[in-house]
């Protein structure tokens, strides 16, 4: 895909984005913008589906709306709260542990800069951008395995690793695409590109895209 493109791009994923369900985070950052419950639902998406992240995400915040809330839950309510969430032992300790470095170094906010959310022990670039756009409106790109994938398949980045492509990214995308970026590419991954045999002869963006990596597909 060559930069020129890329207007043209957006418009059409944002068409086709009406067709299909709203990921999870994005029906969370809508429901008032609060960066807590952006935080937690991202902990707890990593390597779920979303519509587990979704059932044990609605539990957790029955229990627990706020850092002190969910600081003062044992780590086994949490576990019972969130399973069968991906790594769901090892997502309790940790939001208990974020919800305690939230009371003691944040004054029970979340942070509202990339520093500031990377300090946290377990949250990495995507959780930290994913905060930053969804939960402040702040500039961010976050590039979890739908945007990786298909901005290399576009041809529009070549890259390894999603942090790689998050860099790529922020030198060479305007910023007016930055926050909507991930939001469409997740709908459109999970839907159209997919990550085993995309859905090629009937996608939209088929003029655009090197489909480059692509060995099988429909
Ligand atoms: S043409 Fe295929 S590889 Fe390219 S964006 Fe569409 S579905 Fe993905």
């Amino acid at each position: 895909m060559r930069q020129s493109d890329m207007a043209a791009a957006i418009k059409i994923l944002k068409k086709e984005s009406i067709r299909f369900e709203t990921p999870y985070l994005t029906e969370v950052a809508g429901e008032g913008k609060d960066p807590f419950r952006v935080l937690v639902s991202c902990v707890l998406s990593l390597r779920t589906k979303d519509s587990t992240t979704r059932a044990a995400s609605t539990r957790l915040f029955e229990k627990a709306k706020t850092p002190a809330g969910l600081s003062s839950l044992a780590v086994g309510v949490i576990e019972k709260a969130i399973y069968p969430v991906g790594f769901y032992r090892v997502k309790a300790r940790r939001l208990r542990q974020i919800a305690n470095e939230l009371i003691s170094r944040h004054y029970s906010r979340v942070p509202d800069t990339m520093e500031g959310l990377l300090s946290l022990k377990g949250v990495g670039r995507k959780t930290a951008n994913l905060v930053l756009t969804m939960g402040y409106n702040k500039p961010g790109i976050c590039v979890d395995t739908h945007v990786h994938r298909i901005a290399n398949r576009w041809g529009y980045v070549k890259t390894k690793t999603p942090e790689e492509t998050e860099f790529a990214l922020r030198r060479k995308l305007l910023r007016r695409y930055w926050i909507v970026l991930n939001d469409l590419l997740v709908t459109f991954g999970q839907n159209v590109c997919r990550p085993i045999s995309p859905f090629c002869s009937g996608c939209r963006l088929f003029r655009f895209c090197a489909r480059a990596g692509v060995e099988r597909a429909r």
